[in-house]
């Protein structure tokens, strides 16, 4: 870069914040800004275009084309030379602007005239406001330097956006992060809450991104990332003997505070007249930019891990970001990229809702936001640049929508909803004690799933009968380090305690596929749900299994004892994990630990090869529990992990209830006593059909417990099992329209 360049960008930066400072009106600025930007870059034109919404840009100030056509001129995302910089978020630099493919001609702008064009997305954190674009006369291309200057331009029409300097007449000028905005994601947890924003990150904003003094601004961003060194070596030291993954990261990070091109970048920026804080989020922003568009999962990563990691200069920059000394605000909704599930235990039970930004339906954070029955949405692209801390808020986890500062007819009909909800919720705690007894006299139990300590106060609250399925592998994963037996036999012991004689089935580590524990190397398997997982894992490595079983049975201490092992496949796998009980057993029996009263033994149907087991199989285990979940993803061989199909099948296809109902006659015949502990089981119409095909146990989510219960009293399930048969019958797909039908008719 020359001399040259670099003191004409700086002094061009200069007056443009000169401009800034200025006390005068959005539109004004803007149109400032462009009349700076030509003069210094020595173009006849310099038009800036923004987003109106998510697709349409327009223009919004220009010296150079007609005057006119301001706030008139509009195109979509893609068309045109302008939509394309801002569809593709690249530079579109072009001598020739006319001959290039997809430039369109507009009329009004009278642009025809001009040959060079030079486009450049206007960009806060990967979010696309806009397009800034330089045109002249002259046949030529645009040097690098101007590249450059133009670029830093919009950089800094981004942050002025952000802080909303363009405020004024024009829907493209008003405030961000006022309007109302609605996110689709995915539901992680069901349920509806209203509250207030809380950034797991607090979001940084740089106020000051032009600068005067560079050699000052690089003396800071050294200071900084020295800081943020030192940081990263306490905390590699800290994780020295523990956490593997977290080291590697670790190392990742000190590899990139290390790096010569990274802070040659920034250095560039500064001299060109940007501040320190500034360059980092330039960069930042750029690698925001890129993450969304590689597809190569390392290489993702690497990105994030930027990401973050300027994130935490950012904060020792300008000293905010950081919460500490910061209250919750009122019914707080946590919004959060991502979030381990230590860290959402952390906050409990004070949070009213989560939105996540990534995460999936099977993280643990959303596994967390379950036993915590707080409403929960993933997917929600981009809330955490958009949210501000202690914005209005509406989660609506049923449809995975959430509503950021929501219009007054968005508020009044979500708050519709919330008291449907508390009103049901009045008459489900009426049954609290009331058995789920049909019209036609069949009792069905209702236990609870669970898997946390926090869960357990909703046994008494539901009204359960006693806890179905503890997911023990909970207690593994919220922890960055494996547990200690004697560690676990005291959680073991507290829950059984909790429970107060009500039966507990202990469910052994279910752990591979979906759930990876954060201090245990990842196996990379090509289909993990279908890999090395669960009862696998336990016989293969039976080291963390015994310790397991020992710690349940000195829980118990003399108390009942109910296990069952997950993922069972055949007879011969259900014969091993009882051998391994039994060793257990023996072993505590030999150092003098007192032993459970009694002890029930069972495993998880959740292979579609469990169905067909040998007899003995069904006689020789104590019960059984359908783990529907996995069961139907394995029948319909579709991933429960995966969006595009996991709903695609339904569990009342015919074909599906036909084969649990074969499941329940062999459990039938041999009396051997059977659950069913899947997702669908806390659904009331699907709890409805699951009864009517003989299933007299049913383990869901504490919450779901008064609707299928309400559900249930109300119904004569002989009649439906009546319904079921004939549709089936009648070669019907599912049975799911006429149980509808049957229960419109009903009331
Ligand atoms: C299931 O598969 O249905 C089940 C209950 O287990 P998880 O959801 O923990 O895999
Ligand atoms: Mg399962």
């Amino acid at each position: 870069m020359s001399e040259q360049t670099e003191s004409e960008s700086r002094k061009l930066l200069g007056r443009l914040r000169d401009t800034l400072a200025r006390n005068v009106e959005g539109q004004a600025r803007l149109d400032q800004i462009t009349q700076l930007t030509a003069r210094s870059m020595g173009t006849e034109v310099c038009s800036i275009y923004l987003f109106m919404d998510d697709d349409v840009l327009e223009l919004c100030a220009t010296q150079g084309l007609n005057p006119a056509a301001v706030h008139q001129t509009r195109m979509r995302l893609g068309e045109g030379l302008v939509g394309r910089v801002a569809s593709r978020g690249r530079v579109i630099n072009t001598p020739d602007a006319p001959s290039e493919d997809g430039f369109r001609y507009m009329r009004e702008t009278g642009e025809e005239i001009y040959s060079s064009f030079l486009g450049v997305p206007i960009q806060r954190l990967g979010k696309n406001l806009g397009v800034l674009v330089v045109q002249s006369k002259t046949q030529r291309e645009y040097s690098a330097d101007e590249v450059y200057a133009l670029e830093v331009v919009a950089m800094v029409l981004a942050e002025m956006t952000e802080l909303g300097a363009f405020l004024g007449e024009g829907a493209a000028l008003s405030a961000q992060h006022q309007k109302p905005v609605l996110f689709r994601g995915s539901s992680g947890q069901e349920g509806a809450a209203e509250g207030h924003a809380w950034l797991h990150e607090p979001r940084v904003v740089v106020t000051n991104p032009i600068a005067d003094d560079p050699h000052r601004e690089l003396e800071r961003l050294i200071a900084a990332i020295e800081q943020l060194q030192v940081g990263v070596d306490k905390l590699l030291e800290a994780t020295a003997d523990g956490d593997k993954e977290q080291f590697k990261i670790l190392e990742v990070y000190r590899m990139f505070t290390n790096s010569k091109s990274w802070l040659r970048r920034m250095q560039e920026d500064i001299s060109r007249g940007l501040s320190a804080e500034a360059a980092v989020e330039k960069e930042q922003s750029q690698a925001r930019a890129r993450m969304g568009q590689v597809q190569d999962a390392y290489l993702r990563e690497r990105l994030s891990d930027l990401d973050d990691l300027s994130n935490r200069l950012l904060r020792i920059l300008t000293n905010q970001g950081t919460q500490q000394g910061l209250e919750l605000p009122k019914d707080p909704i946590l919004i959060a990229r991502n979030i381990g599930p230590a860290e959402l235990l952390e906050y409990g039970r004070k949070l009213k809702g989560v939105v996540l930004e990534h995460g999936s339906v099977g993280s643990h954070a959303a596994i967390v936001a379950r036993a915590l029955a707080i409403p929960l949405v993933v997917h929600a692209r981009r809330i955490s640049t958009e949210a501000l801390n202690g914005d209005h808020i509406m989660v609506d986890g049923d449809q995975g929508f959430v509503h950021l500062r929501p219009d007054d007819q968005v508020v009044s009909a979500f708050r519709d909803k919330i008291a449907m909800n508390a009103k049901a919720q009045v008459r489900y705690a009426s049954l609290k004690d009331k058995p789920a007894i049909t019209r036609c006299g069949k009792e069905i139990i209702l236990n609870m799933n669970a898997g946390l300590m926090a869960d357990l106060p909703s046994l008494k609250e539901s009204g359960a009968y006693g806890v179905g399925l503890f997911r023990t592998e909970l207690q593994f994963l919220v922890r960055n380090r494996m547990p200690k037996r004697m560690e676990l036999a005291e959680i073991y012991s507290r829950v059984l305690d909790a429970a107060k004689g009500k039966r507990v089935a202990f469910r052994t580590l279910d752990i591979g596929s979906d759930k990876v524990l954060p201090y245990m190397t990842p196996n990379e398997e090509p289909n993990p749900a279908l890999g090395w997982r669960a009862i696998r894992v336990g016989l293969d490595r039976p080291g963390v299994m015994r310790m397991q079983l020992q710690a349940l049975i000195r829980a118990a201490n003399g108390r009942p004892l109910t296990i069952m092992f997950p993922f069972i496949a055949q007879l011969g796998e259900y014969r091993l994990a009882r051998a391994e009980m039994e060793k257990a057993w023996r072993r505590e029996e030999r150092l003098g630990h007192q032993l459970p009263e009694k002890l029930e033994v069972g495993a998880m149907l959740e292979t579609p090869s469990l169905a067909y087991a040998p007899k003995q199989f069904f006689e020789e285990v104590n019960f059984l529990s359908v783990g529907g979940n996995d069961l139907k993803q394995f029948f319909f061989a579709a991933d429960r992990e995966n969006e595009r199909v996991r709903r695609r099948y339904d569990v009342l296809e015919v074909s599906f209830l036909s084969f649990l109902e074969n499941i329940v006659q062999r459990c039938f015949k041999t009396s051997t006593p059977l659950s069913f502990c899947g997702e669908d089981a806390g659904r009331p119409i699907e709890a409805l059909c699951l009864a009517a095909i003989g299933f007299r146990t049913l383990s869901m989510r504490p919450a779901s417990i008064g609707p299928v219960k309400a559900l249930i009293r109300r119904c004569n399930v002989d009649e439906l099992s009546e319904i079921i048969r004939q549709e089936r019958d009648k070669g019907e797909q599912s049975v799911r329209p006429a149980v509808i039908e049957w229960l419109r008719k009903q009331n």
